[in-house]
């Protein structure tokens, strides 16, 4: 079998492995072990030449027994029906290593979102929620931006599910602009909970930040955010790319001109001074901190034994291979697993749902303190564990967030004791 493991499989040994571990009645790995509902649509759009073309898109909601679905909606040519399940699964994960009332949800629609006109995405976005409004909304599975989606998007979705329902309906996605229900600090919020991960991790591993060298694959919002925060706290960016290819400098990357050069040519490729380098190639460079932010499994058993860091900080949901995971544990590198390193997004966003219902909105110190108690809480509760069971990072938070699901199981009379 091809190493580069079928993500559904991957997130299903991690439920088993927890399971195993806690001694949970079997009934809680037979429910966890599959999304509860899975929906495929296909979405006709009349393009702007007249014709009508049809694209097929996925919603998938793995569980609502601790509060209803939660996750993002990502457009991407390589998004498949297993991909979504996965991802749904890990949003389970991800929001009980927070401790947030949601169940996990994804969706995605497979599509190369630079080949469409502004008007086609808008009518495909808009096509895309009327085919899922029978599953979706603010009490029911709540999307959010993922790759290649964003705060336009959103507010299309919003006011395509308003109109369907004929009254306003923020609640029904997260991540929307902030002139209509969005929050303060939603569009850093997965880099800044992801640098209070980073920089705990540091402190328990004795890395001082002030100098800290970063490589960073994926230069999008995650990417993006997560540079400039790091910065900010005296790291030093030496290495950074995108799907078109990347650029490193030993001494540090201007991370602003970066931003700017992103913006003007679309890709980090091309900035100078740097030395050119490829898509994957950043996963290798010398550094301290790695943070994968791009996609799935790109840390493999062929390059895991090459990684230089001494924290992997998994911006991505996904991005490391059970094989690459040993490899990496193996060689003594800290991983600081997807579920809790890039969680800040849908703390956020749970914020947003919670400020739309009151209709009572947030400054963004209030959020930024929120997002630091529930991240700083929820690491400190992992390495708690990951000492109690002497297990990894990434096996710790699973049981965390599968002792919150069970008990909730329990409680609802869904499994025996
Ligand atoms: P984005 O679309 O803004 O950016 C993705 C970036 O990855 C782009 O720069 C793209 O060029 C790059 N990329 C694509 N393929 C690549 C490759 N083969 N090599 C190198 N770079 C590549 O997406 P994002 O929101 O920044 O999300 C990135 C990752 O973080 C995804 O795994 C996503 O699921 C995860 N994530 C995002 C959020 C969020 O709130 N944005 C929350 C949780 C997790």
């Amino acid at each position: 079998m091809s190493e580069i493991l079928n993500p559904f499989h991957t997130v299903q040994k991690q439920i088993k492995d927890a399971c195993q571990r806690l001694g949970l009645d079997d009934g809680v790995y037979e429910i966890l072990k599959q999304p509860q509902q899975v929906m495929t649509v296909a979405v006709p759009v009349k393009m702007d030449d007249g014709s009508v073309r049809t694209f097929i898109g996925y919603r998938s909601l793995h569980t609502n027994v601790i509060g209803p679905g939660k996750g993002g909606i990502r457009f991407h040519p390589n998004v498949t029906l297993d991909e979504v399940m996965a991802l749904s699964m890990w949003m389970t994960f991800k929001c009980g290593v927070v401790g947030i009332p949601y169940g996990g949800a994804k969706g995605g629609l497979a599509i190369q979102p630079r080949e469409f006109s502004q008007g086609e995405l808008e009518r495909l976005s808009r096509g895309f929620i009327q085919a899922l409004e029978p599953v979706i909304g603010p009490e029911k599975d709540i999307p959010a931006p993922d790759v290649y989606t964003n705060a336009q998007v959103m507010a299309w979705f919003m006011d395509e599910f308003s109109r369907l329902k004929g009254y306003y309906s923020p609640g029904v996605v997260t991540g929307k602009p902030v002139s209509i229900g969005g929050s303060v600090g939603r569009n850093e919020a997965t880099a800044r909970g992801c640098m209070y991960a980073i920089r705990e991790a540091a402190r328990d591993v004795g890395l001082p930040l002030a100098g800290a060298r970063v490589a960073v694959q994926g230069f999008g919002n995650l990417g993006t955010h997560v540079c400039r925060l790091l910065t900010e706290l005296g790291c030093v960016i030496v290495g950074v790319s995108d799907s078109q290819g990347g650029v490193a400098d030993p001494d540090g990357l201007d991370v602003a001109a970066l931003i700017r050069h992103k913006e003007e040519q679309g890709t980090v490729a091309s900035f100078r001074p740097g030395d050119p380098i490829g898509s994957a190639d950043v996963l290798e460079l010398d550094c301290d901190i790695l943070i994968p932010a791009a996609l799935e499994n790109v840390l493999t058993e062929q390059n895991a034994g090459r990684v230089k860091a001494r924290i992997v900080a998994e911006g991505a949901n996904g991005p490391t291979t059970i094989a690459a995971d040993n490899i990496l544990t193996a060689n003594g590198v800290t991983v600081v697993p997807d579920i809790l390193a890039s969680a800040g997004g849908v703390v956020v966003s749970y914020f947003e749902w919670v400020q739309n219902f009151s209709q009572f909105y947030w400054t963004e110190d209030e959020v930024r303190e929120r997002l630091e108690q529930i991240m700083v809480a929820a690491y400190r509760n992992i390495v708690r564990l990951q000492s109690q069971y002497d297990v990894t990072m990434r096996a710790a938070a699973y049981l965390v967030a599968v002792e919150r699901l069970a008990e909730a199981m329990r409680l609802r009379g869904w499994v025996g004791r």
